[in-house]
């Protein structure tokens, strides 16, 4: 690892003048588990000079409910907002994407800001510089998506565009699902963004100077039924080959409304809206749940490699649609 300034902020607003200050040239860190192997892996041809530690600022790991909904401070570590009875009762769906998070030691040291903000996982991109050399590619501003011609059984099958590395994150996928918002602040003001527009193809749409310092979920109905499911190779420590997240409204036999987020398919998670309209107005029966994950996964356009995931997908929407 190349040395670094190391910093312990004391507030959001220090922070923020320590990211003025550095200009593009310093890190945010909050439990350091993807940022530090970034960093010692130099999978990234620019170092930081500085690497500011957010989590010795206090108040930003609160879980909190009230009328306007849930409130969680992006430094919460993974392993408390898993635990919190608030979450437990109001969002099942992000309790169980956290649960499959890694392992216990990254959910203890790992934060909700960290995880949504993580790194892609993409191997072209994460090939470390001290093995042969670091590969250049679309993604980190020259060359090509090496997914395209190369080995793309992780990438995705919806929506690629130029870069096909897919979003790591399964927290991302639930509070998807729960049409979650994020505040960020930076010197400039601070902005609220729907979790469904902060990524984009290139992964979190926040600026240099730009801090995550609340999740908001809007209060779900109290007849939701929330689902996740995660399909990967290994049972323990696996990102996700697909997952699923499903909130559904259903009332004397009529789902009311739907939606239905799908996990490392695309380089955000893609809420597949096709399929809720199937099934929202209607009974949950089984030929709209058929016909539902069918829609689903229409505009699936897979590579040389990865055409499983697409059955891997309409599998786990019909097993979250049956009640
Ligand atoms: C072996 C392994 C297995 C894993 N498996 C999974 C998995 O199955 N599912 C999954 O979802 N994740 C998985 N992860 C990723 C893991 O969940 C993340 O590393 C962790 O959540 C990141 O949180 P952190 O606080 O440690 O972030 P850090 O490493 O401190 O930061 C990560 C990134 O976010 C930025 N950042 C951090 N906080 C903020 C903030 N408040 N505002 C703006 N930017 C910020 C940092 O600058 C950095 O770019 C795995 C990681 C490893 C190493």
């Amino acid at each position: 690892m190349k040395p670094f300034k190391h910093f312990n902020a004391d507030s959001v607003d220090e922070a923020l003048a320590l990211l003025t200050e550095y200009d593009g040239k310093a890190r945010v860190t909050a439990g350091g588990t993807d940022l530090l192997g970034v960093l010692k892996s130099e999978i990234l041809a620019d170092y930081p000079e500085a690497v500011i530690n957010l989590k010795t600022i206090s108040g930003l790991d609160s879980i909190q409910a009230d009328a306007a909904g849930i409130h969680i401070g992006a430094l919460s570590r993974l392993a408390d907002i898993a635990d919190s009875p608030v979450i437990k009762k109001n969002c099942p769906a992000l309790t169980l994407s956290i649960a499959s998070v890694g392992s216990p030691e990254l959910r203890n040291m790992g934060t909700i800001g960290g995880n949504l903000c993580q790194d892609t996982r993409c191997w072209y991109y994460r090939y470390p510089d001290k093995m042969g050399g670091r590969v250049s590619c679309y993604r980190k501003g020259k060359g090509p998506c090496h997914a395209i011609r190369g080995d793309n059984r992780y990438h995705a099958v919806l929506g690629g565009r130029k870069c096909y590395a897919v979003c790591p994150s399964d927290p991302a996928i639930a509070l998807a699902a729960l049409e979650a918002e994020v505040k960020t602040v930076r010197p400039a003001g601070e902005r609220t963004i729907p979790l469904a527009d902060f990524y984009g193809t290139l992964g979190p749409v926040l600026e240099p100077d730009e801090l995550l310092t609340e999740i908001r979920i809007p209060a779900p109905a109290a007849n939701a039924v929330q689902r996740f499911s995660k399909f990967r190779l290994r049972e323990s420590v696996d990102f996700a080959v697909v997952s699923v997240a499903t909130v559904l409204d259903v009332a004397e036999g009529v789902c009311r409304d739907a939606r239905i987020v799908l996990g490392a398919v695309a380089s955000m998670p893609y809420r597949a809206v096709a399929a809720e309209d199937v099934v929202r107005g209607g009974p949950l029966d089984e030929s709209r749940i058929v016909q539902a994950a069918e829609a689903a996964l229409r505009d699936a356009k897979p590579m040389s490699g990865n055409a499983y995931k697409v059955e891997i997908a309409k599998t786990l929407i019909r097993r979250m649609l049956r009640l």
